[in-house]
């Protein structure tokens, strides 16, 4: 029984935790291309005789992989680590008997073998497994499944996300360009709103305070202003305070005491007192939250490891269809990507593939089209130079949130953007009739008495759109 002892070696160092999931679709994506390959290769050298029973088979594996990956997404597996074990053990020893008894049953063995990957905690080293265990011809099905299942889960995702408490729906608008790079989506209400009316609050995925107010005013974490004794940590470089011993505890957790707990006891200046450096000094948000996306998403994985539960979809596939801005490559981010890979490389394996260039500048894309200013004081505050979405006066800070950043922008919206609890929490409120149906507007810009000129000059030059807003268009005489 080589997989059985292969599979107890494998649960035994399991300890390291990776990034797993990422570097798994990203390993699923390689790995697909090279099964299309290697098919189509072998397809070449088959004789044309033999065509139409390839054929054949490969429809029936198609078949096979469909119908059995739409059955187990409807089944429920075991959550507690005993039946877990249990049912892992039981589905491998099926496939082994399966793999026994000949080819014909070779897509039922795959089946149990897939079964296992659902419920064992580090697929990625499962697979590695079965890749050394079991014959191609069965782990080639078992990738299928897996793609599959991914394809499947992203052609739902709108049907399962946003979920439907939060009174809104994401759809396709329908003036866009039919080019599939360049979707255009808005969000829309699924039920009748009237003036002053909540339609959803929403957590941010991360926020940031203006690091210029990282002072000991405001909670690093919430972005509450504070008002009793503040909380800090003395390991902490970025020195950042806290208005509760939760955001405190939060913040360490989730991406603190990766990002800013030095362990470099060689005396040369760490690549955390570096990043320190490089956000306070510029005073710059994005790179700090896009440090802080990057190390919750490895708390992410880290909690799935333990926990063994798992979100239906990520953080990561959350942001995969939100617009971005095409941010071109430069000394800055250069400089940004080089910090953040260098301090992650020591601490988390495969994180420093993961950030590459390509996908740091998408992130920093999304993070700069989408978020939204905080308003979390009445002190009034000129922004700063790094662009959000804001009508107020009194921004210090930013968020990214996964449904508030459907809403598209129009200079005379339907909801107003509020912040009630006086933190990151971000509230939209109606501020006209809505109807169920109708699409939700909020304002990119602060509007006020400017011209159509001005207005249009800020959105173009920082969203690179040109308003055609049904305000704009009335007081426009060329349009
Ligand atoms: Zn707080
Ligand atoms: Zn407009």
């Amino acid at each position: 029984m080589e997989l059985k002892k292969s599979v107890l070696i494998g649960i035994g160092v399991l300890g390291a935790i990776g990034i797993g999931y990422v570097v798994y679709w990203d390993y699923m994506r390689h790995n697909n291309k090279e099964f299309r390959n290697k098919w189509k290769r072998g397809r070449k050298k088959s004789a044309k005789r033999r065509k139409a029973a390839v054929e054949v088979a490969k429809d029936r594996i198609t078949n096979f992989v469909k119908k059995a990956v739409d059955e187990v997404s409807k089944e429920s597996f075991p959550t507690d680590v005993t039946a877990k074990e249990k049912y892992f053990m039981d589905q491998v020893s099926n496939g082994e008997t399966l793999l026994a008894e000949g080819k014909e049953r070779h897509l039922d063995a795959a089946l149990c073998f897939y079964k296992a990957l659902k419920v064992y905690p580090n697929p990625v080293e499962l697979i590695m497994i079965y890749q050394k265990t079991i014959p191609e011809a069965v782990v080639n099905v078992i990738y299928e499944m897996m793609s599959f299942e991914v394809k499947k889960k992203k052609a739902e995702y709108f049907e399962n996300f946003p979920p439907r408490d939060m009174n809104v729906r994401v759809e396709k608008i329908s003036e866009s360009s039919s080019s599939d790079d360049h979707i255009r989506r808005g969000l829309f209400a699924t039920k009748d709103f009237w003036p002053g009316d909540v339609i959803f609050d929403e957590q941010p995925i991360a926020s940031a305070l203006d690091p210029d107010l990282e002072t000991g005013d405001y909670c690093s974490y919430c972005l509450k202003e504070l008002s009793g004794d503040p909380i800090n940590d003395d390991t902490d470089l970025f020195e950042a305070v806290y208005c509760s011993k939760t955001c405190h505890e939060k913040a360490m957790s989730e991406y603190a005491t990766l990002l800013f707990t030095n362990r470099d006891k060689t005396g040369k200046e760490s690549k955390e007192s570096q990043l320190v450096h490089l956000v306070k000094s510029g005073n710059v948000k994005y790179p700090l939250m896009i440090a802080r996306f990057l190390a919750k998403m490895v708390h992410e994985e880290t909690q799935k490891v333990i926990t063994g539960e798992e979100e239906e979809y990520s953080t990561w596939d959350h942001i995969e269809r939100l617009p971005l801005l095409n941010v071109p490559p430069n000394d800055k981010e250069t400089n940004e990507i080089k910090l953040l890979r260098e301090l992650f490389a020591a601490k988390v394996p495969g994180m420093e593939e993961f950030i590459s260039e390509e996908r740091y500048l998408m992130l920093k894309g999304k993070l700069m089209y989408n978020s939204f200013g905080i308003s979390t004081t009445r002190e009034i505050r000129e922004n700063t130079q790094e662009m959000v979405r804001t009508s107020e006066s009194s921004v210090i800070g930013a968020g990214f949130y996964r449904v508030a950043s459907y809403m598209v922008h129009s200079c005379d919206p339907n909801i107003m953007i509020n912040f009630p609890n006086r933190n990151n929490v971000i509230s939209v409120v109606a501020t006209k009739q809505i109807k169920a149906g109708e699409e939700l507007k909020t304002s990119y810009i602060r509007v006020g008495n400017r011209t159509l000129e001005s207005r249009r000059n800020e959105l173009e030059s920082k969203w690179k759109f040109r308003c055609t807003c049904a305000k704009c268009l009335s007081e426009s005489t060329s349009d």
